[in-house]
């Protein structure tokens, strides 16, 4: 069986499968491949251990996968991809408490920082069940990521969204170009902050968000993970997933823009 990227149901299914596991979960298989999923024969039976191939329009690479015995899609942490024993769950609501709190118990305001915790394995029997706990991971990327594909994706400067803003966060606009760049660098960055890969611009003028971030925080064809690892410090599982959709940030979120504020107002963490 061979399918074509974005080509159709199964391979869409297959293209936002591979990003979010090259972005914090992995959609594992037992024999430590990367990525999974259901198979069925045209009277809507489950195929157990078929063989599909992936073939990438763009690069013309080519991956190959097998489903498992009972044909769902699993997913769990990319670093727990070739673990046996998780806790394990079927619900795709589950995922709303997983990525609640991070591995210490932390509050995780920011979605798509990379602490997303430990320990856990989804099995997810339906693409509608997949969709859901990928939404619950990452907020909205999902939609993001199809209207970009579509190219229907608007952006927004960082200046225009603080232009925007009202009551006690409309000081916010007050903060120096320089004071922006140093922000930026710090709290967007890869790692340790945020993974998703930055669209806006500082201002109308189409200023970088920031000068101090690689340029790879801006490339839609590099997995964040991987870029923020020191060279040489990704592990076997990590390294092996290749194909990626990025969690795209189209405009500076409410953190952000508080951050912005504290900024201006001289206050501390
Ligand atoms: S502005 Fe975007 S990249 Fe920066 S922390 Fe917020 S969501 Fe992440």
């Amino acid at each position: 069986m061979k399918k074509e990227w974005f080509g159709g149901r199964l391979t869409l299914l297959f293209a936002m499968l591979c990003a979010f596991a090259l972005v914090a979960p992995v959609l594992a298989q037992s024999d430590s491949s990367s990525i999974s999923g259901t198979v069925t024969d045209s009277s809507g039976a489950v195929l157990p251990s078929a063989k599909i191939t992936i073939h990438n329009n763009a690069t013309g690479a080519d991956r190959s996968l097998t489903s498992n015995q009972g044909g769902d899609f699993i997913l769990s942490h990319r670093d727990d991809a070739s673990l046996d024993k998780l806790q394990t769950c079927r619900d795709p609501e589950k995922a709303v408490e997983i990525a609640k709190y991070d591995d210490a118990g932390n509050y995780r305001s920011l979605k798509t920082a990379p602490n997303l915790r430990h320990g856990w394995r989804l099995e997810l029997a339906t693409v509608e069940k997949l969709r859901r706990a990928l939404d619950y991971f990452y907020p909205g990327r999902l939609a993001v990521f199809e209207a970009w594909k579509s190219g229907y994706l608007a952006t927004m400067p960082l200046r225009e969204t603080l232009d925007r803003q009202s009551g006690m966060y409309r000081v916010a606009a007050k903060i120096s170009d320089p004071q922006i760049n140093d922000l930026v660098a710090d709290f967007c960055r890869s790692d340790g902050g945020c993974l998703r890969t930055i669209l806006w611009k500082r201002d109308r003028n189409g200023e970088i968000a920031s000068t101090k971030l690689p340029g790879e925080k801006f490339d839609l064809a590099k997995d964040q993970m991987i870029a923020s690892s020191p060279p040489g410090s990704a592990s076997p599982a990590t390294a092996a997933v290749t194909f990626t959709v990025p969690l795209l940030c189209q405009e500076a979120c409410n953190l952000l823009v508080a951050e912005c504020r504290r900024i201006v107002k001289g206050e501390g963490n």
